[in-house]
C-alpha cells in the first residue's frame, strides 16, 4: 500500500536513482528529487535530470555541493585525471570521490528536514558495483543512525536498490513501467552520452551487460 508520507529522492538523472525516483512515486504519497552539482566531468547531467523531474511531474531541487571537488583529487571532478577502466587490485577505482555518500546524506537529510520529509531514498547498491565503501549497506544503516541522533530525528534511508545487480535494476524498471524512458532519456555514462552512451566506459559495460541480461531473461519468459 502506498504510504501517506512523502520521500526525498537522490537524484542525478542516471539510470539507479531515476529507477529510484519512479520506485519513490509508487510507494510514496508526494516526492521530490534533490541534484548535487559538484563539478562533475558533464553538467549535461544536471539538465537531464532536470528533464525527467519535470516529466515525472516532481519538484527539482539542485544544490550546489562542487565543495567536494575541491577535497580530493579524482577522476569524476578533475578532467586532468585520467579515469580507471579496471578496478585496481589493492584499490579504489579512481571514480570514487571519498565522503561523498556521506555529505550527500546529510546535506539530503537537512534539506529533508526542511520540507517535514522523513524518508530519503538513494539509489546506492553493494551488487555489480565498484565496492566503493559509501555504497555498502552497512554503511547507509550507520549513516542513518548518525544522521537520526544528530538531528534528533527519525529518517529512514531506503535503498530500493542495494542488493539488486544491474539486470535486476532493469528489471525493476520494467515492472514500475519505465523500461524506455529509462533505456532513452537517462545518462550513466562517464564520457556524457545519453542512453546507451560511449559503450567503452566501466558504466556504460555494466549497464549493458545488465541490459543484455535482462533482455535475454525477458525474451525467454
Ligand atoms: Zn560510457
Amino acid at each position: 500500500m502506498k504510504s501517506k508520507e512523502s520521500a526525498l529522492v537522490l537524484f542525478s538523472g542516471g539510470q539507479d536513482s531515476t529507477t529510484c525516483l519512479f520506485w519513490a512515486i509508487k510507494e510514496f504519497e508526494s516526492v521530490r528529487t534533490l541534484c548535487f552539482t559538484y563539478g562533475q566531468r558533464h553538467s549535461k547531467e544536471v539538465e537531464i535530470a532536470r528533464n525527467i523531474a519535470h516529466q515525472a511531474n516532481v519538484p527539482f531541487q539542485m544544490l550546489d555541493a562542487s565543495i567536494i571537488s575541491q577535497l580530493s583529487v579524482n577522476s569524476l571532478t578533475d578532467v586532468n585525471v585520467v579515469m580507471d577502466s579496471e578496478k585496481p587490485e589493492d584499490n579504489y577505482p579512481n571514480t570514487f570521490v571519498p565522503g561523498r555518500n556521506l555529505l550527500f546524506l546529510t546535506f539530503a537529510a537537512v534539506i529533508a528536514r526542511s520540507h517535514g520529509i522523513r524518508h530519503i531514498v538513494t539509489g546506492v547498491s553493494e551488487a555489480d558495483y565498484s565496492g566503493y565503501p559509501d555504497c555498502r549497506d552497512t554503511f547507509i544503516m550507520s549513516a542513518n543512525t548518525s544522521i537520526n541522533l544528530a538531528m534528533d530525528e527519525h529518517f529512514q534511508i531506503h535503498t530500493p536498490l542495494m542488493w539488486r545487480d544491474k539486470t535486476a535494476v532493469w528489471e525493476l524498471a520494467d515492472e514500475l513501467g519505465v523500461f524506455a524512458l529509462i533505456r532513452d532519456k537517462t545518462l550513466t555514462c562517464y564520457n556524457g552520452i545519453i542512453a546507451d552512451g560511449c559503450g567503452e566506459c566501466p558504466s556504460c559495460r555494466l549497464r549493458k551487460q545488465g541490459l543484455d541480461n535482462y533482455l535475454k531473461i525477458k525474451n525467454h519468459t
